[in-house]
């Protein structure tokens, strides 16, 4: 449903039609630049059937009909051409020129997807949040319980199904959402090293066993938990930047794609405690790989670049992050997909205190580098689901295979 609403610009006075599309939240935010005086003035979009009342910052919203000049068509939930001042221009109503770009299937797609997640969010998500909890807290009484709400079929049977289904849940919720394939590989990349019949299988298996009773890990879970929390918990912020992950072409081939709205400093919190968490989680990550690659976890494969090699999992922890990764080398699709997932030009960026969103460019501006489109920021943004799953996932894999074997061996399913 589109609203039609007049505004007076603060700046400049002149009278503008807003186009409103009223999105999937009952709070909309939203922001709209004035093509005359290029004034930003941000609102918010309050839907509560049958009534719909608009707050703006600033400037007026002035009641009845009125022919303007400007036209200015916002849903803030998509990309859309900024350049597109009318509705007749190719981008001027954001739905149609999605469906210009994917096609109107790949559009209601797309667009079934959003719906899945929000709905998941809605019903399940406070569910899913206590067994977490239930979880780091290993309070398997509570946890077998709540676990029957989300897997009818799954019995508890065996210890290790408890990590299992856990991680299974955070993937059934979230892939609605995911827009690339590479949490998947990532996955399929770390299980590949992690065999049975593996040249120091029975060495990996002790250090799992280690591992399992390591505070590390269980703090490292935690955090990775806590990071899945906040970034569900903006998920309303961050779903355009999957609809702009999901566009074929790269974002700058569409022209000055815009989103209407400014979830920045939340955002930027979210970027930053990723990035560390994930990077936080590499000295145990590399251990394993070392163990099951070399029969030893501080049989480190040493790059030729780093300065001061470490020799024990204290001395890794103060690596720069950008030398912690260069240790994946042993693992293709990782080293790529850290990369993508984790960009440290971004997270430096954006780590300067004087870096903005400036609504008037869409950009984060505010040092003297390139200004990054926000737009960019926010697919970026998106991408941070792949890192935790897939962390997480890594972690699971020696707790599953501590208790499997604390078991005496049982696999059974
Ligand atoms: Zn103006």
């Amino acid at each position: 449903m589109v609203s039609r609403v007049t505004v007076r610009c603060p700046g400049c006075d002149q009278l503008i039609t807003l186009r409103l599309s009223v999105g999937a939240s009952e709070v909309q935010p939203f922001y709209y630049v004035c093509g005359k005086c290029n004034a930003a003035t941000r609102g918010r979009l309050i839907a509560k059937p049958p009534d719909l009342k608009l707050e703006l910052e600033a400037g007026e919203q002035i009641e009845g009909f009125h022919e303007t000049e400007q036209i200015v068509t916002i849903d803030a939930n998509l990309p859309a051409r900024f350049d597109a001042r009318n509705m007749w221009d190719p981008g001027g109503s954001p739905f149609i020129f999605l469906s210009m770009i994917l096609g109107p299937k790949g559009a209601d797609a797309l667009n079934g997807r959003k719906t899945q997640f929000r709905h998941l969010v809605k019903g399940n998500w406070v569910d899913l949040k206590r067994l977490l909890r239930y979880y780091i807290d290993r309070n398997w009484t509570m946890f077998d319980k709540g676990l029957g709400k989300f897997l009818q079929e799954t019995n508890v049977s065996r210890p290790w199904h408890r990590h299992d289904a856990i991680h299974k849940l955070l993937d059934i919720f979230t892939a609605p959402i995911w827009a690339q394939d590479i949490y998947p590989r990532m996955k399929a990349e770390w299980n590949s090293i992690f065999v049975p019949k593996g040249t120091y299988a029975e060495r990996v298996i002790s250090l799992s066993q280690d591992l399992s009773n390591d505070p590390e890990i269980i703090e490292l879970q935690e955090h990775l938990f806590d990071c899945f929390t906040t970034y569900v918990e903006e998920h309303d912020a961050i779903l355009p930047g999957f609809v702009a992950e999901s566009l074929p072409e790269p974002l700058d081939q569409y022209g000055d794609l815009r989103v209407l709205r400014d979830d920045f400093p939340a955002l930027r919190d979210v970027y930053i405690q990723v990035f560390e968490t994930c990077h936080k989680a590499l000295p145990v990550l590399v251990e394993m790989v070392n163990m099951a690659k070399r029969g030893a976890p501080d049989l480190y494969l040493h790059p030729s670049d780093i300065r001061r090699p470490p020799r024990t999992r204290s001395q890794f922890h103060k690596l720069t992050s950008n030398d912690k990764t260069k240790y994946l080398v042993e693992l293709q699709v990782w080293s790529e997909g850290w990369a993508f997932c984790l960009d440290r030009h971004l997270r430096n960026r954006i780590g300067h205190r004087q870096v903005r969103h400036d609504l008037s460019t869409g950009t984060l501006s505010g040092t003297s580098d390139d200004p990054i489109p926000y737009t960019v920021f926010l697919a970026e943004t998106h991408r941070l689901l792949y890192p935790i799953l897939t962390v997480l996932n890594a972690i699971k894999i020696p707790l599953v295979c501590a208790d499997m074997t604390a078991d005496g061996g049982k696999v059974e399913t």
